[in-house]
């Protein structure tokens, strides 16, 4: 501003008096430029895929009854959501919370056009998954070898080889395949996790045959610079229209990271409702980015998702109720949910 004044030559009241509504007209000009531009590049709608009854109570010490999760899953599905992972295929000597897998699935009111997949890590998962009526499953994948290792006791090369049998047989039975990668901003054993190593691992689970890969900050330590950089390696492997973004909340960057990976061509986010979860990895983990703050946010964006947030937040109110636990949730907070 000062610049164009001075080149005016004449003195400052003048000037200002003169030039000030063609400065203004400018200001405005770039405003909307920086606006528009900061919109044109965000997507019109976003799917939300909702992982707090499998994700979330997973990590929570507290045994939930399964008529609660069942209630949980049909108040997310009457709330609008599009995909409502609802349990895991994994042995309950591993995730006691998850013991009751078959009666999660059989008792949920499946509502028409939403999907509701469940975890399958091995075969026997798979086809236990299938017998309960899933009609959609996820693997997962690890970025990080020593998370591998200590999380499902293989290598990332040998638990790619284990889902592949899973694939095949999903492949058989028609059944669309999600893949997840953990770690891909930071592991709690090795720190630092390459751009690469995440992009070899999301090519892999992709080319294998999963629809769709979310890249999972599973510790939360991720910043946007992080996961633009992660971001702009696996678009090099994998179509962004194939990719999605699992962020955890841990260091309070969710929202940010979500915000740039939006910005950077994605349109699938993963969440859990009332940030249920942690991760037995990180302390004071703080879970996953909670649905209400991402529909909150995408809301004032003007994007779409279909979900009803007044609703959303009865659904977060009643699991945190039935947990007797505070949510996580800075607009259920806010709005005096709990
Ligand atoms: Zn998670």
């Amino acid at each position: 501003m000062a610049a164009i004044m001075m080149r005016v030559g004449a003195g400052p009241f003048a000037s200002v008096r003169v030039y000030q509504p063609i400065l203004r007209s400018v200001a405005v000009a770039a405003l909307r430029a920086v606006s528009l531009s900061a919109t044109q590049s965000l997507p019109e709608r976003v799917k939300i895929v909702e992982v707090g009854p499998r994700d979330g109570l997973q990590n929570e010490k507290t045994v939930v009854a399964t008529e609660v999760k069942i209630r949980l899953i049909d108040m997310l599905s009457e709330a609008g959501l599009p995909v409502i992972e609802a349990t895991s295929f994994v042995s309950p000597k591993w995730v006691p919370q998850m013991a009751d897998q078959g009666e999660v699935m059989r008792g949920l009111h499946k509502k028409p056009g939403v999907n509701y997949p469940v975890l399958t890590p091995n075969l026997k998962g798979f086809h236990a998954a299938l017998k309960a009526g899933a009609k959609e499953v996820a693997i997962f994948g690890a970025a990080s070898e020593l998370f591998s290792k200590k999380n499902i006791n293989c290598s990332v090369e040998e638990s790619l080889v284990r889902f592949e049998e899973v694939i095949k047989a999903a492949k058989q039975e028609g059944i669309p395949v999600r893949g997840y990668v953990s770690c891909v901003l930071g592991c709690p054993y090795e720190g630092k996790v390459s751009p690469n190593k995440v992009a070899e691992v999301a090519k892999r689970l992709y080319s294998m045959g999963c629809y769709e890969i979310s890249l999972g900050d599973t510790i939360g330590v991720g910043t946007p610079g992080g996961m633009v950089d992660m971001l702009n390696a696996v678009k090099k492997e994998v179509p962004v229209e194939a990719l999605a973004v699992h962020c955890h909340d841990t260091y309070g960057q969710a929202l940010a990271n979500i915000l740039v990976a939006l910005q950077n061509g994605i349109s699938v986010v993963d969440s859990s409702v009332a940030g249920l979860g942690g991760c037995p990895y990180a302390q004071g983990a703080s879970g996953n980015v909670a649905t209400e703050d991402v529909v909150y946010m995408l809301n004032g964006l003007g994007i779409h998702t279909g979900v009803d947030l007044p609703k959303l937040l009865d659904a977060g109110s009643y699991i945190c109720r039935s947990l007797n636990r505070r949510t996580n949730s800075k607009v259920a907070q806010a709005s005096c949910k709990l």
